[in-house]
């Protein structure tokens, strides 16, 4: 058993052969350099709960990301970040909704779940929380990008020519593809899930996992996905394994995603990558679900499946170097 971090950056659903190869390298080198960050907690003897942390807070900062700096916008061009986090030795957990000045919204969750006897604060409570307890505030814009105002627009242009409904409620990410084919975005922006989160076992033992975003693009304002759900975008037990989801967030809470793949390793006896490729082939796709998940067992297993054309992940293991993949392998 080696101790070993999961992540993932979002995942999404474009044809291959239109991303810029130079813009991809930029993506590898990103999860690369964040995966080398979390691996140096666990080569310390950090724990779990410190290796994911580590992990979700440099996707936060970085701007390719759908979390933190770079996170998408909501209806009305307003940023709205849910993040939470969870440790498997004591179920112990911490989630917050809907905040808009916190540098590192995983941080926050970590705050509830250490310092609050709650275990979920939304919106101006949470804030509140978070000003209480000294987190690093921030002004609203410093989570807008250029690119991410683009997104909304673009986004907002095809909700008005009806675009972005399925007809079947599906929110605008499962809509039709509309970017230009020449496009050197490697993943269309319109149709990404770019959620980010973390997976981890430590040498103890211990699993934990973390997850943090900006939710949908266009997004009505107050929607919350999964992310922050404990059991539907993250959930982590010991006895089982460690999960973060991304992707459509309404389906994920319809379907419990996250609770689902260690339910089906306690109850059912299936192996980690039976229950992730379960729930993600199965469960989710029989409501229309679309995305992927990262997972850790107690044994140092990993699963990383997604049925959509890509999703940027990686998994470090101590002593090795870091591996990171955008397409299926
Ligand atoms: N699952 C997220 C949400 O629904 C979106 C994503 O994964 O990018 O808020």
């Amino acid at each position: 058993m080696k101790p070993v971090v999961v992540i993932h950056g979002g995942a999404g659903a474009v044809s291959r052969g239109t991303a810029s190869p130079a813009l991809e390298h930029e993506y590898h080198a990103a999860l690369q350099r964040i995966l080398t960050s979390a691996q140096a907690v666990l080569a310390q003897g950090g724990s779990a709960l410190d290796a994911v942390s580590v992990a979700v807070t440099g996707l936060e900062d970085c701007p390719y990301f759908n979390a933190g700096h770079g996170a998408v916008l909501t209806s009305d061009a307003t940023h709205e970040l849910d993040a939470a986090i969870m440790d498997g030795a004591t179920l112990r957990c911490g989630s917050i909704a809907n905040v808009h000045h916190v540098r590192n919204p995983v941080l926050l969750a970590r705050m509830v779940m250490e310092r609050s006897r709650h275990v979920f604060f939304v919106g101006e409570g949470a804030e509140r929380f978070a000003r209480a307890n000294g987190v690093t505030l921030v002004e609203r814009d410093y989570f807008t990008t250029p690119a991410r105002l683009e997104q909304l627009r673009r986004a907002q242009h095809e909700a008005a020519d009806g675009a972005d409904s399925d007809g079947q409620g599906q929110p605008i990410l499962a809509g039709r593809p509309t970017r230009p084919a020449d496009s050197n975005e490697p993943i269309d922006p319109d149709r990404k899930f770019g959620t980010v989160g973390a997976v981890a076992l430590d040498a103890d033992g211990n699993l934990a996992a973390a997850t943090s975003t900006g939710g949908i693009t266009n997004k009505q304002v107050g929607r919350v996905g999964d992310a922050p759900v404990i059991g539907a975008g993250t959930y982590a037990n010991n006895a089982t394994c460690a999960v973060s989801c991304t992707g459509t967030g309404e389906m994920y809470i319809r379907m419990v995603a996250a609770y689902d793949v260690a339910a089906r390793m306690q109850y059912a006896g299936a192996t980690l990558a039976q229950a992730a490729d379960a729930v993600m082939f199965e469960a989710l796709p029989s409501v229309g679900g679309k995305g992927g998940l990262i997972a850790v067992d107690q044994h140092g297993n990993i699963a990383l499946p997604f049925n959509t054309d890509r999703m940027y992940r990686g998994y470090a293991r101590l002593g090795e170097h870091p591996v990171t993949e955008i397409y299926p392998t």
